[in-house]
């Protein structure tokens, strides 16, 4: 046996957790840590969910798995319940983000070669984040991902986020275009948040041009961000939605959704999942959208978002250090002037647990929308403080 037998893929923080409740992690000697990242955006529901919990044990009690080769009544339940909540016509169900936006990615090949498109081409964005699969690192705006992995997939051309007039310029440019693939907030970047009308404008855009438009939910669905999908609060409809981490609260479930011209492309043989669409894995989303729906989560997260917002504007606004604080319902974000990735471990210490993300210099919260006021305002105290102590402490060694 190697002395390391794991591959060496992640910087690992040094804490193992053996229980959760709700908001709250435990570790191996009992210390608690209150989860401000929710497993990366997985557990919405919070862990150890009794409304989860029960489902899976009497699904797994009954039938966990038996192909689709046979017809899956608990996944045409959850097809049901997708589409209706979506506004979408069709649901292909996988078990991971970076599958799901795959499935879309061959629905947009499709879509072109059924135009007669010989090399059909997606618009992707700059610093996007669409998973680790060949396809969707090519899709990825970020070097990082795709260093050392080349010869990267073909059919990809990039814009700039949250610029229309970039993407108007490929569509003069470039006839191989059929879609655009864009995360209505990008949560890797360290959540940044478009324009207000950018989504509609891509609608527009697409339309003129004959483009699906597809957006990446991986990180904001399952009412992450005040409504079940983020599209929802915009006033369009995508052609192909995909969607992964929280629709199973830690259950591995991802989806892909399709409407209209997009919904009838895939035909027997064209694409398929072992596991995808299980019995455990459909018993688990339907608990997670009932409860979501049942206790309001979605609402809840929009208003107490807003709150955590505004209270940490309120201790760090107007602070040097401070570049932006920013983020819908509970996907949140303080980006700092300077480099902060230590803060993961110090927050940590203090018994919070949230990342660092973008370039180095954008904490980013993704707690469950199931937390309670005073955890809520535990998190904003502990983290300006936190920040606050880390801004001077920085400033101090650069003028010692
Ligand atoms: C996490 C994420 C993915 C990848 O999901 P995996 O389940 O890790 O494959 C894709 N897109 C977005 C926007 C994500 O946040």
């Amino acid at each position: 046996m190697a002395s390391q037998p794991l591959m060496n893929t992640y910087a690992r923080l040094s804490v193992a957790f053996e229980r959760g409740e709700g908001a709250w992690l435990y570790d191996e000697k009992g210390n608690k840590f209150l989860d401000a990242l929710s497993g990366l955006a997985v557990c919405g529901l919070g862990h150890a969910h009794p409304a989860v919990t029960r489902a899976i044990s009497d699904q797994a009690a009954k039938l966990i798995h038996t192909s689709n080769l046979y017809t899956i009544p608990l996944q045409q339940q959850l097809a049901d319940r997708l589409t209706q909540i979506a506004d979408m016509d069709t649901a292909f169900f996988c078990n991971s983000g970076a599958e799901a936006n795959e499935a879309a990615i061959k629905l947009a090949r499709l879509y072109g070669h059924s135009r007669g498109v010989e090399n059909p081409a997606i618009v992707v964005m700059g610093q996007s984040f669409h998973g680790r699969t060949l396809a969707t690192l090519s899709a990825t705006g970020n070097r990082k991902a795709q260093a050392g992995f080349e010869p990267l997939v073909s059919g990809f051309v990039r814009a700039p986020f949250n610029d229309v007039e970039a993407v108007k310029t490929i569509a003069g440019n470039n006839p191989n275009v059929v879609a655009v693939l864009v995360e209505p907030i990008q949560g890797e970047a360290g959540v940044r948040v478009p324009d207000d009308d950018y989504l509609e404008r891509l609608r527009l855009l697409c339309d003129q041009n004959g483009w699906l438009l597809m957006l990446d939910e991986v990180q904001t669905g399952n009412g992450r961000t005040g409504s079940y999908f983020a599209y929802q609060q915009s006033g369009i409809l995508p052609d192909v939605v995909t969607t992964a981490k929280g629709l199973g609260n830690g259950v591995p479930i991802g989806a892909c959704l399709a409407r209209g011209k997009a919904a009838h492309l895939l035909k027997p043989g064209h694409h398929g999942s072992t596991f995808g669409g299980n019995p455990l894995a459909c018993a688990a989303a339907l608990a997670v959208i009932d409860t979501l729906e049942k206790d309001n989560l979605m609402g809840r997260a929009a208003e107490l978002g807003a709150r955590m917002l505004d209270d940490f504007r309120t201790e760090l606004d107007g602070a040097d250090y401070i570049r932006d604080i920013r983020g819908k319902g509970m996907m949140l974000a303080i980006e700092m002037n300077q480099p902060c990735t230590e803060l993961g471990v110090l927050a940590k210490v203090k018994g919070i647990l949230l990342n660092v993300t973008g370039d180095g210099k954008v904490i980013r919260l993704l707690p469950p929308l199931t937390l309670s006021d005073t955890e809520a305002s535990l998190i904003v105290g502990v983290v300006s403080k936190l920040i606050k102590i880390f801004a001077a402490d920085e400033s101090d060694g650069a003028s010692a």
